[in-house]
């Protein structure tokens, strides 16, 4: 026995919940669509879970945080999802598909058919065990994927005040967590093999600053060297962490960041892969026409450096969720999906934004000393990723235009010299006709025809964005 539906989406994640909102809006009728999650919460912005979330004061709980309030939008809370009459299989795991017969076998024994599916199953933590060390069990040991985790995480840190936590890796999770065991109170050690933090995007001197202030909030470095065996108690719980370089750490507390694999397996042998995801073409469809796939599992092309990625990034699954429903509910409107790779991090009162690539020679500018300063890459005589700490909500939409435009940079003593402006520059300059031809691919840019429509362009965009920035300052960030 099972049911049928004419859309499925199957993960219950951030961008399944963009594209359930993306499908009310495009028309869906009431019944036509199901979502079927392992998690037993409506969808929910996960980038909470290593901030807001861990705040000893005032945390984040939900129904707070659900999708889709990361982008302005609508809050999907449960009754949400009745009222528009979207079947939720919450607290279900999918363990089989078959594409070719259309259908996904639950744990519980249900078959569901669908018309249309689009998996949205993102990725899983990697495992300590995978690196072939033991003690992933232990109940002072944690990671942060989901909303059981972070719950895990809360107790298990409130359970040891004052105390000593070893976190492993210096990546996303590694960063984010350390800042907020030490809002907590809680002495760190952060244990990783790269020769500096966030190793795949900071260069050596942009990491150096964000280590040097970590180590001013009592942050202890410990780098070059991986974690070898854990000391238990006679309760089995964690009391240290032995080191390959020989050295020893107490732990009241482990946190373990190591990475991410994609949940590709369910369609292993039965879809294309490609960059450890399911490949997708520029509508986000699969090898197999009546399956999508979106978010951090999917490799889909990135038309302004004309290779196909896999992104891990909320920014991306938000949008490629939402071009997936656009292309299946309008495909003859929806063209080939144009994304700007993104990726933000908030830690202490820090905060940086990326735009683009990170390929190609660094030019950094701005104040190393002081709160803003940032790194442009500069690929084959084009600008193509830019890195700002610190800046203003109009300077990080003038990277990120600068970044779309990947104008050529002829002279990088000039473009160190300029700084941030060149990204001012460039954003800002009335470009000779509407359609901008950016090596190959066309931007489209609003031009106002009249001086009048354009000084009425600029006083309603100007109230607008300082009535977001108000309301933006308002409210809480994900
Ligand atoms: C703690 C944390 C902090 C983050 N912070 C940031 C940040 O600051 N900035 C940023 O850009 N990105 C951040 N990210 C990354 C971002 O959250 C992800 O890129 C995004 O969640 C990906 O969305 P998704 O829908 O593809 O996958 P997910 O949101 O992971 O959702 C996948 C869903 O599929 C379900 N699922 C998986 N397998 C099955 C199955 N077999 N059957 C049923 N259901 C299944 C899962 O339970 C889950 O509900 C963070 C991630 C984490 C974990």
């Amino acid at each position: 026995m099972g049911r049928a539906f004419v859309y499925v989406i199957l993960g219950g994640g951030v961008a399944a919940g963009y594209a359930a909102l993306e499908f009310t809006k495009k028309g869906v009728s009431h019944g036509e669509l199901c979502i079927i999650s392992e998690e037993t919460v409506v969808p929910y912005e996960r980038p909470a879970l290593s901030k807001g979330f861990l705040l000893p004061e005032a945390p984040a709980r939900l129904p707070e945080f659900h999708t889709c309030v990361g982008a302005n939008e609508e809050r999907l809370t449960p009754k949400w999802y009745k009222e528009h009459g979207i079947e939720l299989v919450l607290g279900t795991r999918v363990k089989s598909a078959d594409v070719r017969r259309k259908t996904l076998l639950t744990a519980t024994g249900e078959t569901i058919s669908y018309r249309v599916l689009i998996i949205a199953i993102g990725a899983r933590a990697l495992k300590l065990e995978e690196f072939g060390v033991n003690g992933s069990d232990a109940e002072n040991v944690c990671y942060l994927r989901d909303l059981t985790d972070a719950t895990r995480l809360v107790n298990v840190m409130q359970s040891c005040p004052g105390g000593n936590a070893v976190v492993i890796g210096g990546g996303y999770i590694g960063m984010e967590c350390a800042a907020s065991l030490v809002i907590n109170k809680i002495n760190v050690a952060m244990v990783f093999p790269e020769a500096h933090c966030m190793a795949r995007l900071f260069t050596p001197k942009i990491a150096n600053y964000y280590e040097e202030f970590y180590k001013s909030k009592g942050v202890k470095f410990v780098k070059g060297t991986v974690l070898s065996s854990f000391d238990f108690n006679s309760e089995g719980k964690v009391t240290g962490v032995n080191l390959r370089d020989g050295s020893h750490l107490p732990a009241d507390m482990v946190v373990v960041g190591i990475g991410i694999r994609p949940n590709t397996s369910l369609f292993e042998g039965q879809l294309t892969l490609e960059k450890g995801g399911i490949k997708v073409n520029g509508r986000l469809q699969s090898s197999n026409s009546s399956v999508y796939a979106v978010g951090d599992v999917a490799a889909f092309p990135v038309k302004i450096f004309g290779d196909t990625r896999r992104l891990e990034h909320v920014d991306s699954a938000r949008k490629s969720a939402r071009h997936a429903v656009a292309a299946i509910m309008e495909p003859d409107e929806s063209g080939e999906f144009d994304y700007l790779p993104f990726f933000y991090s908030r830690v202490f009162t820090l905060s940086w934004q990326f735009y683009g690539d990170s390929a190609g020679e660094v030019i950094h500018f701005g104040d190393f000393s002081g709160t803003t300063f940032g790194a442009f890459c500069v690929s084959k005589g084009y600008l193509v990723g830019s890195f700002l700490e610190g800046g203003t909500k109009e300077e990080y939409e003038a990277i990120a235009k600068a970044t779309r435009l990947k104008p050529p940079v002829e002279d990088l003593a000039e473009l160190e010299r300029q700084g941030l402006g060149f990204a001012l520059t460039v954003s800002q300059k009335p470009s000779p006709s509407s359609v901008v031809e950016v090596n190959g691919s066309e931007l489209i840019l609003e031009r106002p025809l009249y001086a009048w429509h354009a000084t009425a362009g600029v006083i309603v965009a100007a109230s607008i964005a300082a009535f977001a920035y108000w309301y933006g300052r308002r409210r809480r960030r994900w």
